[in-house]
């Protein structure tokens, strides 16, 4: 071998010496950045973990071989530090998921399980698990949850005021409508009075409204004192338990009203506690390079919502049991007041007839008159639905008290009401107007048809045989007989029979005339 030939094989030897340690050299400095960086990535984990860590990053810097004995302790002592964070890494992702699925269950608990919310809570429990797990899906996971609650929240709270005013707003009124209606039906009214009712009864019906209750009492008062009955003190007893009972609605709205606005301030509280849990966790997932630390800190605000909730509910069940107890009392106290009414009303009906019939012939008297009257005059004004009015007056009547004296006259009035009555059409109206003088209404009938039934009632009475001291006596009568026409009053075509009635009189009696 030459002298350059040796040369220059110790020169190869020395030169891939060199390139060696420069490649190993290259690779030790391009390793040691990987794990000085990495280091980082696990510093604040833990203090022993963290010192550790500090230890190889000086050891990495100082050492030249990352291979050495000593690296390599280092890196063992870590290995077994980060074994230990996975385990309490999987313990605490369990405790979030845990906190998260009961979040979501109570939010379900509170909607429809057809609703557009509950579809969405589905899906949100599905990718629960990879949420709780991949930490950069867990802030947005929370954020659709306090979107949903929100709006939760909003639709609860509108139920609940709906519920509850409504509820007791309709139930109640509308009974106590109804029963104002039925006591307007049967007072015994003059036909002004009348008006008024069938106009306050309208009113009623419309609906009523708390704010006019009142006043609507008042007005049934009113009508109650013109109506003409011996019942007054009955009424009267009725009409203050109807405020009574009135007072106790209004106290339950009151109540429920209050309640509605703690329930609206749980509710603003509830929403604000939420807010503010919510935004420490973004805060803690913005500021922290710590997984564990972090994951606690969610896990335990999470259960801060979940307890607020559960507070909320029982408040809120709470509530509904106070605002239930007092309706079911005022319910009873509604039906009390029914039973009330019927006692009264029965009572009352008794009076109305008895104010409505005359004493001596048991026949309607005036004021029944006046009723019927008032109503085939709306139909006429209505649907041009014509009647026809008679008014019969017995003949020289006042003879027959002076002769056989009043009592034997009272026995021939009551008499002759029942022979009237029985010849009688069946859609005919009779009533004692007064003294001797009886009046009929004959819906639907003309003037000469009405005429020819009231000849009819005059030829009975005429035949009927009447004895005093054994002596027949024979009694009359004269009826005055009109229609209504166009344009007339119910003074105008009552004055027009009694001067058809006057006719029949001077034209000799036990007669019809028309007018
Ligand atoms: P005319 O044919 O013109 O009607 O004669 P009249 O006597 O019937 O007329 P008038 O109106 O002068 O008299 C009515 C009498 O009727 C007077 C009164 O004695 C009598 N009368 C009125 N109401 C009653 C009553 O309730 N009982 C009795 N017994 N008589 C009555
Ligand atoms: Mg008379
Ligand atoms: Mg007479």
């Amino acid at each position: 071998m030459t002298k350059e030939q040796i040369d220059w094989k110790k020169k190869y030897k020395e030169a891939a010496l060199d390139l060696d340690k420069l490649e190993k050299s290259q690779n030790n400095d391009q390793l040691r950045l990987a794990v000085s960086h990495l280091t980082l990535g696990l510093q604040g984990q833990s203090a022993d973990l963290d010192s550790e860590l500090k230890a190889l990053r000086s050891a990495m810097k100082a050492e030249t071989d990352i291979g050495s004995l000593k690296s390599r302790r280092m890196i063992t002592n870590i290995e077994k530090h980060i074994r230990k964070l996975d385990g309490a890494r999987e313990d605490t992702t369990q405790s979030v998921l845990k906190a998260v699925l009961s979040w979501i269950f109570q939010l379900k608990s509170q909607i429809d399980l057809d609703s557009k919310e509950s579809d969405s809570l589905s899906e949100f429990e599905r990718n629960a698990p990879e949420s709780v797990e991949k930490l950069y899906l867990l802030p947005p996971l929370i954020q659709n949850l306090l979107t949903l609650q929100v709006s939760v929240l909003a639709s609860a709270k509108a139920d609940l005021t709906a519920e509850h005013s409504q509820l007791a707003v309709d139930t109640d009124l509308s009974l106590i409508g109804v029963e104002l209606i039925q006591l307007i039906g049967v007072l015994n009214l003059t036909p002004e009075g009348r008006q008024q009712a069938d106009e306050l009864v309208a009113r009623i019906e419309k609906g009523l409204a708390l704010g006019a209750l009142r006043e609507v009492l008042v007005s049934v008062v009113e009508l109650a004192q013109l109506a003409a009955t011996t019942s007054n003190e009955d009424f009267e007893n009725y009409l203050i338990n109807l405020n009574t009972q009135l007072v106790e609605v209004q106290g339950f709205l009151q109540e429920s009203h209050s309640e509605q606005t703690i329930a609206g301030d749980a509710h603003k509280q509830l929403d604000q506690q939420v807010r503010r849990d919510v935004g420490s966790i973004s805060k803690a997932v913005k500021d922290s390079y710590d997984l564990g630390e972090l994951k606690v800190s969610v896990s335990s605000q999470l259960e801060c919502i979940v307890q607020a909730m559960d507070e909320f509910k029982r408040g809120e069940e709470e509530r509904d049991e106070r605002l239930q107890a007092r309706y079911d009392a005022l319910v009873l106290h509604v039906a009390e007041m029914e039973e009330d009414t019927g006692r009264v009303k029965a009572h009352m009906e008794e009076e109305r007839l008895k104010a409505r019939t005359d004493a001596l012939t048991g026949l309607p008297n005036r004021a029944a008159y006046d009723e019927y009257l008032n109503n085939e005059f709306n139909r006429w004004k209505r649907y041009r639905q014509g009647f026809s009015v008679a008014i019969g007056d017995l003949d020289l009547f006042k003879r027959i008290n002076d002769t056989y004296g009043h009592l034997a006259g009272d026995k021939v009035l009551r008499l002759i009401s029942r022979v009237l009555s029985k010849h009688l059409r069946g859609s005919d109206f009779i009533a004692r107007f007064g003294g001797e003088e009886f009046v009929i209404l004959m819906p639907s009938t003309e003037a000469e048809e009405g005429a020819k039934a009231m000849d009819k009632l005059r030829e009975s009475v005429s035949k009927s045989p009447f004895n005093f001291h054994g002596q027949p006596v024979t009694i009359t009568m004269s009826f005055g007989v009109t229609q209504i026409r166009e344009s007339d009053t119910k003074d105008v075509l009552f004055d027009r029979a009694d001067a058809a009635l006057y006719k029949a009189k001077q034209e000799g009696r036990n007669r019809i005339c028309i007018g």
